[in-house]
């Protein structure tokens, strides 16, 4: 039985591929310190005899009992709202928290999956952005911080497996959704379902003329699952390339709930990438891997979620 620690565990992803490996038959040791995780991902596993939790900070030094075979690599705020509230959290845990995650790596001869982010390419100027396309991003504006903590933290990666042979993968994550996002991160799917169940108006920001690529959970979970398998170092795209603009978001998100609300627009954040779509040509040779949920069966699973969450008392 393979050993996995996930670190991040109990946040949107995170807790996903808890499950995941745990059906897989891994004994999965997830680590998360709760700053943006919700325990409720991850309470059904709770008590099964291959999961255990450890809350912890991982920019502290990490000690596991035993042997691991693999460490994923997840814990960092993800959202705009959180890493602009948690600037100092978010650089530390992609630079200080990825070097104490491959330190355990490489004590343990762990293989090693780094979380990394479609926002390493910042505002691109590529489009769609391909692995070996540099980025166009912006160190000192409060966006910044989460970007250049995946680039450091991608960085580190490559330089622990070029001078420690650390058998590492960067997985490049563009936007992924599904059950178990948190209702208040802010950012632009959970907002308009809210939004459009409680029959409020949808804030779409700026014109909503940008655009986002939107890939549905399971496909994300099985894609990273063949990247941790496959022998590929370099970074590599995961996401859905079905591109749409966030205005044409809004009105399917409340043609899908058939809500009688409206958009209403408010300012632009600063430095909101304009447009975004992954080229996901090497996920599909190196992984034969490619999305298979569309947005139109995606949403409609995901509306689901939220209707029940937003049913709940604390959420009304
Ligand atoms: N967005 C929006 N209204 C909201 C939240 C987000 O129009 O209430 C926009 C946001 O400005 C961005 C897009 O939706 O252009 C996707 O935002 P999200 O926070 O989901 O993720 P991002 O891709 O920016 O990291």
């Amino acid at each position: 039985m393979e050993r996995t620690l996930i670190t991040g565990g109990v946040g949107f992803l995170g807790s996903h591929l808890c499950d995941y490996f745990v059906r897989k038959g891994h004994e999965v040791i997830c680590m998360d310190n709760l700053l943006t995780g919700n325990m409720e991902n991850i309470s059904h596993l709770v008590g099964h005899e291959c999961f255990s939790f450890i809350k912890y900070d991982v920019t502290e030094f990490i000690y596991v009992q035993g042997h691991l075979d693999n460490i994923l690599h997840f814990a960092s705020p993800a959202s705009p709202i959180d890493y602009l509230n948690l600037p100092i959290h978010t650089l530390k845990v992609g630079s200080l928290g990825t070097h104490k995650a491959l330190g355990l790596a490489k004590e343990k001869k762990a293989r090693f999956l780094l979380a990394s982010t479609s926002e390493v390419y910042g505002d691109p100027l590529v489009h769609p952005q391909k692995e070996d396309y540099q980025g166009n991003v912006d160190p000192v504006n409060p966006r910044g911080v989460y970007d250049e903590a995946k680039r450091f933290a991608e960085a580190i990666t490559m330089a622990y497996h070029r001078s420690h042979a650390i058998d590492t993968r960067i997985a490049r994550i563009f936007n992924t959704y599904g059950p178990k996002m948190r209702l208040d991160d802010g950012r632009a799917l959970p907002t308009f379902m809210v939004q459009a169940l409680k029959g409020e108006d949808l804030t779409v920001f700026g014109d909503g003329s940008q655009t986002r690529s939107f890939c549905y959970i399971s496909d994300m979970v099985e894609g990273i699952y063949r990247l941790l398998y496959s022998g590929e170092h370099l970074p590599v795209n995961l996401g859905n390339p079905e591109e749409i603009s966030i205005v044409d978001f809004a009105t399917e998100i409340i043609a899908l709930t058939g809500s009688k609300s409206r958009i209403t627009c408010k300012p632009l954040p600063s430095h909101d990438p304009k447009v975004r779509q992954p080229d996901i040509t090497k996920a599909k040779t190196l992984l034969g891997w490619t999305p298979k949920v569309s947005r139109k069966e995606g949403l409609s699973k995901t509306v689901d979620y939220f209707k029940k969450k937003i049913s709940e008392p604390l959420n009304r």
